[in-house]
């Protein structure tokens, strides 16, 4: 079977099934973030909070967000496996630490040579 977004061959075991269509991992996973990503109210209310309190960058993140923005900007690309590996993060913490960033605009998904990073956002 193929890739609905880019095309690529996958493996019956390796493809997701993200509303209703067939995907690679690295366009799932892209997928997942770019929900999350633009989700309006999460966006509103973050840039709220920060605006509210006067924050700008890396200020009035918690510790690991700030260890996952300072990972990413030291490297200027990693992957989500490398801060994991880092960080000791699971799956399911690194994808709601990522969208907090995203939403703060300070990380965002790259794609190369058909891989997934994480770069600074500007
Ligand atoms: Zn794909």
């Amino acid at each position: 079977m193929k890739c609905n977004r880019c095309g690529r061959e996958i493996q019956e075991g390796d493809s997701y099934t993200h509303f209703g269509e067939t995907l690679c991992e690295d366009c799932y996973l892209d997928m997942r973030l770019e929900v999350k990503g633009c989700d309006p109210w999460a966006v509103h209310s973050a840039t709220r909070l920060r605006e509210s309190s006067g924050l700008e960058g890396a200020e009035g993140m918690t510790e690991l967000q700030k260890a996952i923005y300072e990972l990413v900007k030291s490297k200027g690309k990693v992957t989500r496996q490398e801060v994991m590996g880092n960080l000791n993060l699971s799956e399911q913490e690194i994808q709601k630490q990522l969208a907090i960033l995203r939403h703060c605009e300070l990380v965002k998904g790259h794609k190369e040579g058909g891989n997934l990073y994480l770069i600074p956002f500007s």
